[in-house]
């Protein structure tokens, strides 16, 4: 980040008062020198979320969120940094310059900046069409059907592209400048003709916008109105529109999910629509395809419970299932209402009313429950069966991210099965050993993460460091005096590429400015939002780990560090010496990873004797 920019940080910070800020959403009561209220991360009854106005702080004890008036506008709007600094500094009247880009990023913005402005009037021909066109009376009939009121229809800014007969093949192209058509043939809403000319790809459709989570639209979606195929047809992919990280709802919906902590995921967008019709808000929907990581990702932004409502068809159950491992992985808390046979959300809510359809999602199953009754009605429980249902719950284990899931994991799949934990643990670790095996014709490598100095948990894994960079991270950041001959050691050089690498540099700045830096500073410097994840990380853990380990203690491990570093990067060219065929290259590379491996093993036996290595030496490919 330049120093403008933190300069604009700065200056934004001074303005801002972030008990004013976050006083408009949460009600704050005074508490001693800070404020309280009910955190608007989740649910809770009684406050533990805490706004210090002498910090410019906020921190929720209950789920942990924490940081400054961007981490809040980020958590809270769901948009990244250069977003709410762009927020913020328009509510409080301080300029943010455009961040220096290159040519290339400059046409790409630009070309993206013309698919929005392209997209938007899209929307509001179609929107207008719906209220004011000649031919939009089907259109509006078949909305009165689905129950789609006036204020639901304008809240989605639904729209109506008219049909050929009404208004030609060429509504939307013959509204457009050049410049524009070039756009609308790049976002899919008009296409190219093989004899030249172009026709508007929705016809007869009601449409729904697609929305980015900072409201811009990016695509759409349309159904039929009249007889034809396909009934749905979404906006294709494109520079703006990415449908698997996209969900139709999502940016209407978000504050309605954040404050039930709960999202509701339906397969169709009339789905959604008919559900937020009927008053159940807190809905999203894939955008024709299965769900994602990404998508979750989106929704885990504003809670981590997820109720999949599905057609009770065996479409519907594969889709669940298939979705188990994404859970896992994000440790999100998945449950899932399948539809009675034959009815959609849309049909079952017209059918029963909106309670029972409540009822149904309040009666959903815990997703992994789901599975293993499924799979036990489909196997048997007996000996073939659970070595069957074993086999289809590996994946589901493998996907499991942290050793807390993979022991509820087996515990709650053990007493299903009626298998002592040990043998299940067994079973399902023989798989995942197999599929760790290494190749045959490497070196024994020594295992990649450090031996017994901290134990931190993998999801750490997730912000882009591994355990040893972020010993070396917290130690750096709450021992500042400790930074030069850290540095001198080669702090860097575990780094590279990595995100640790803008912060050792911010940490460097900030030292170099004042001697009098503390920790917390570091946030007003840095920028990218995935560093910023780090650094409040970092600023929340316990400091008694960090500050007790002796400086020497931590050169030796710095040192180790580099080592693995350096076979990584051996490791890397060995790849490359086998697909070029190089063998002498080969032999060579490999005596050195052999040397290393030495090295590593020699320092670990003598730090298991009591005493503490030397430097270690370089080494030549690295
Ligand atoms: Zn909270």
């Amino acid at each position: 980040m330049s120093s403008s920019d933190s300069d604009i940080v700065a200056t934004i910070k001074e303005s801002a008062d972030i008990v004013e800020l976050i006083g408009e959403s949460v009600d704050l009561r005074k508490s001693g020198a800070s404020y309280l209220g009910l955190c608007p991360f989740h649910g809770e009854k009684t406050p533990s979320f805490s706004v210090s106005p002498d910090k410019q702080f906020f921190h929720c004890f209950g789920c942990g969120e924490s940081g400054d008036i961007f981490d809040f506008m980020m958590k809270s709007q769901g948009v990244d940094f250069p977003e709410a600094l762009r927020l913020l500094g328009a509510r409080y009247g301080i300029a943010v310059p455009e961040r220096r880009q290159s040519r290339q990023e400059r046409e790409k913005r630009k070309r993206r900046e013309a698919l929005f402005a392209v997209t938007k009037q899209a929307a509001e021909l179609f929107e207008s069409y719906l209220y004011q066109g000649r031919a939009s009376a089907a259109a509006h009939a078949y909305l009165r059907k689905r129950g789609v009121s006036g204020d639901v229809a304008r809240r989605f800014k639904l729209g109506y592209a008219p049909s050929p007969a009404a208004e030609g093949w060429n509504y939307l192209g013959s509204r457009l400048s050049e410049q524009e058509t070039a756009a609308a043939l790049e976002t899919g809403l008009l296409v190219a003709g093989k004899k030249g000319g172009n026709y508007d790809r929705f016809r007869d459709r009601i449409v729904f916008p697609i929305y980015t989570l900072s409201g811009e639209i990016c695509g759409f979606g349309g159904r039929i109105v009249g007889q034809g195929q396909p009934k749905y047809l979404n906006s294709p992919e494109s520079l703006i529109y990415n449908k698997s990280s996209l969900l139709l709802g999502l940016y209407q919906a978000k504050q309605q999910i954040r404050a039930v902590d709960r999202a509701i995921v339906v397969e169709g967008n009339f789905d959604m629509i008919s559900l937020a019709a009927a008053g159940c808000e807190n809905v999203v929907a894939p955008l024709g395809t299965a769900l994602t990581r990404e998508q979750l990702r989106y929704i885990k932004r504003f809670t981590d419970n997820v109720t999949l409502l599905f057609d009770g068809d065996a479409a519907g159950e594969k889709a669940a299932v298939r979705a188990v491992p994404l859970f896992l992985v994000e440790q999100m808390a998945a449950r899932i209402a399948l539809l009675p046979d034959g009815h959609d959300p849309d049909s079952y809510i017209r059918k029963y009313g909106l309670p029972e359809l409540m009822n149904l999602l309040e009666q959903a199953k815990n997703l992994p429950e789901f599975v293993i009754d499924r799979l036990v009605a489909a196997h048997s429980l007996g000996f073939d069966g659970k070595m069957k249902i074993i086999n289809e719950l590996k994946p589901l284990f493998k996907a499991a991210s942290t050793s807390m899931q993979r022991s509820l994991f087996i515990a709650h799949f053990a007493e299903k099965l009626g298998l002592p934990k040990e043998e299940l643990q067994e079973l399902m670790n023989t798989t995942l050993a197999k599929e760790g095996a290494r190749h045959v014709d490497e070196p024994p490598m020594p295992p990649d993460e450090l031996g017994p100095v901290v134990t931190k948990p993998k999801s750490q894994q997730e912000y882009g460091l591994n355990r040893m960079q972020w010993q070396m991270l917290e130690f750096a950041v709450f021992n500042p005096e400790h930074f030069p001959d850290l540095c001198a050691a080669g702090l860097r050089e575990i780094f590279v590429d990595s995100p640790g690498e803008a912060i050792i540099d911010a940490f460097e700045a900030l030292l170099d400015n004042t001697s009098l830096a503390e920790p917390e500073d570091l946030l007003t410097s840095i920028v990218d939002e995935a560093e910023r994840k780090i650094v409040t990380k970092l600023l929340l853990a316990p400091r008694q780990q960090a500050q007790k380990q002796e400086p020497d203690e931590v050169i030796r491990i710095l040192g180790e560090a580099r080592l693995l570093v350096c076979r990584n990067r051996i490791k890397e060219q060995v790849a490359l010496a086998e697909a070029a065929d190089d063998s002498d290259r080969l032999r060579q590379l490999l005596a050195e990873l052999m040397a290393i491996n030495k090295q590593i093993q020699h320092g670990r036996e003598q730090v298991a004797r009591g005493i503490v290595p030397g430097a270690y030496p370089g080494m030549k490919s690295c």
